[in-house]
């Protein structure tokens, strides 16, 4: 049999971000197992590599703290680029409900040490991106440090710098049991053998609750469809614009190669998969026209886009019932880490989860972020923390 110090299960952003943790700690031994035939299949190459700081949770801001700088000095530190562009994240408010809560959040960032986020008028984003129907745009909130980075390339700078220093990558490999005994879990069977180990870490992103399941442990964590519409080339908009986010319907769209690419969640399809969760990712070709409404309406001259309805693609978030993800080991079997659940902010929190669980895996305590806010027990212990910044 096959032994390992730390298994990882899946090879997407978070697993390879902590491989590279673990790895540059100086645990050399660690495994990572990922079914497909290739890294990123899952969520994170189907990311739009949003990275902000604006959040209303402190939890959620410290964790964006770390990994912001750590994406600004990804290349430095691994030696591989990320992409990370300090484009900003723009919110425009359109209400004094939205303006409030903007404040609120605001103020919050500050106390957590958020020096550059600002509150804007509805006049200063009017001037600032005259394309915009501001009419109704009350006021808003920039951060310029938010931005985007490639989460394909921050995820093989990830795996490869781990792979360099000792982790070994199995691809086309599913993890298909987890074996325990009264002291916690023992080993792990895969398709290629089984693996003794102590530690295993559950990566699994939309597929986390199974991979939970095969160790007897119940997961609150449930994929959503998401669909993104990439335009075709387009410079009546610049090219330099931070993600844009219209707070009045949740439409957001980001500059992407020489055009521009689009979000929204559909409210009536989040109201049906949360009654019925699938693991579909068909893209719906009938979502095409209803985004390009919402930007059209934001943006007049968005009515000329070019887009091919081929060219869009759909993935699945991993919600928790608290929009926060699952972090630390799981209550009651010693050795199996939970690192699931982003809730759409996978890509941007992967360097502090890679961080947060290779110091609770190696050290127990981390001092990065209070862990016991994000562990599993909180959902029994009715401990539940609501972060609203979710698009
Ligand atoms: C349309 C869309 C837009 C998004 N935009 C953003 C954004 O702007 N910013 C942001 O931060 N986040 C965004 N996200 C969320 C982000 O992509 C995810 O939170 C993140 O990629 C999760 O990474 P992961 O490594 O946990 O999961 P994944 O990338 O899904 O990786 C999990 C891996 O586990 C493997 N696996 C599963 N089961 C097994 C098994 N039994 N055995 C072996 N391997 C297994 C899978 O094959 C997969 O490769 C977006 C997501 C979508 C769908």
């Amino acid at each position: 049999m096959q032994n390992a110090d730390v298994v990882i299960i899946g090879g997407g952003i978070v697993g390879s971000s902590i491989a590279y943790h673990l790895t540059a700690a100086g645990c050399r031994n660690v495994l990572v197992i990922e079914r497909e035939s290739s890294q990123g299949k899952g969520s994170t190459g189907k990311s739009m590599g949003g990275v902000r700081a604006q959040f209303s949770t402190p939890v959620s801001i410290q964790m964006s703290l770390y990994s912001i700088a750590f994406y600004a000095s990804f290349d430095q530190r691994l030696g591989y680029p990320c992409d990370y562009r300090p484009q900003g994240y723009l919110f425009c408010g359109t209400s004094e409900h939205q303006m409030a809560y903007l404040r609120s959040n605001h103020a919050q960032q500050r106390k957590m040490g958020l020096r550059n986020v600002q509150l804007m008028t509805g006049a200063e984003i009017a001037r600032m991106y005259p394309q915009l129907r501001s009419d109704d745009i009350v006021g808003g909130s920039f951060c310029p440090t938010d931005g985007f980075v490639d989460p394909y390339s921050a995820m093989q700078g990830f795996m490869s710098h781990a792979a360099g220093h000792g982790a070994t990558l199995w691809k086309s490999t599913r993890l298909t049991g987890i074996v325990r005994n009264a002291n916690g879990v023992t080993s792990v069977e895969t398709t290629r053998g089984s693996v003794s180990t102590r530690k295993v870490v559950n990566c699994a992103g939309p597929w986390a609750a199974e991979v939970a399941a095969l160790a007897g442990i119940n997961l609150p964590v449930h994929p959503l469809r998401r669909m993104l519409v990439p335009t075709e080339p387009f410079d009546e908009f610049p090219h330099t614009a931070p993600m844009i986010v219209d707070m009045s319907n949740g439409f957001h769209f980001r500059p992407e190669a020489r055009g521009f690419l689009l979000a929204w969640n559909d409210p009536e399809e989040t109201l049906e998969l949360e009654k019925t969760p699938s693991f579909n990712t068909d893209f719906d070709p009938a979502f095409v026209e209803k985004i390009l409404i919402r930007a059209a309406d934001r943006v007049p001259c968005f009515a000329n886009l070019p887009v091919n309805p081929k060219r869009g693609w759909a993935g699945l978030y991993e919600m928790t019932p608290d929009h926060h993800p699952i972090l630390g080991e799981a209550p009651g079997l010693p050795g199996f880490y939970l690192a699931n659940g982003f809730s759409g902010h996978g890509v941007m929190h992967a360097p502090a989860t890679g961080k947060i669980l290779s110091d609770l895996i190696l050290t127990g305590k981390t001092d990065k972020i209070d862990a016991s806010l994000l562990n599993l027990s909180r959902f029994a212990e009715g401990r539940l923390i609501h972060e609203t910044a979710v698009l």
